[in-house]
């Protein structure tokens, strides 16, 4: 169960964004940022319906479209493949791995050679490999 201090900070997040708390968005932003696997729509409408048992996938989303639009979360995607949602704001790059598929965060680093590049707004680097649990 999600502690009062954590839930606290959800209910601030929605505040200041001016966003209408529902069960749902409460939820989805909840899973988002206690648990950062980047979840796509699949994932987080599975999840919401243990939960919710009735949710449909047009409730998702519209959930995240609400959430995307607040600026509470960041969609994004990798190789062209289903959007995923991501609740960490801060600039980061991503580690992908090629055997389970995990999406971690990874620091961000600055890559100088992106600069030259014309006139560069935003980059992210997605690394590859193997990670911790699959090595
Ligand atoms: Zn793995
Ligand atoms: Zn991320």
């Amino acid at each position: 169960m999600l502690k009062a201090a954590a839930a606290r900070k959800i209910e601030e997040a929605f505040e200041h964004a001016g966003v209408r708390r529902t069960p749902q968005r409460f939820f989805v932003l909840e899973h988002l940022l206690t648990r950062p696997d980047h979840a796509t729509v699949e994932e987080l409408w599975t999840a919401l319906n243990k939960r919710h048992a009735r949710a449909s996938r047009a409730t998702v989303y519209n959930t995240l479209h609400a959430l995307v639009q607040a600026g509470l979360i960041r969609e994004f995607t990798l190789d062209g493949k289903a959007a995923r949602y991501d609740a960490n704001l801060e600039q980061h790059h991503h580690f992908v791995c090629d055997r389970c598929g995990a999406v971690e965060d990874v620091e961000w680093f600055d890559v100088p050679a992106a600069q030259g590049a014309g006139n560069v707004r935003t980059y992210e680097v997605i690394l590859r490999g193997e990670c911790s649990r699959c090595r």
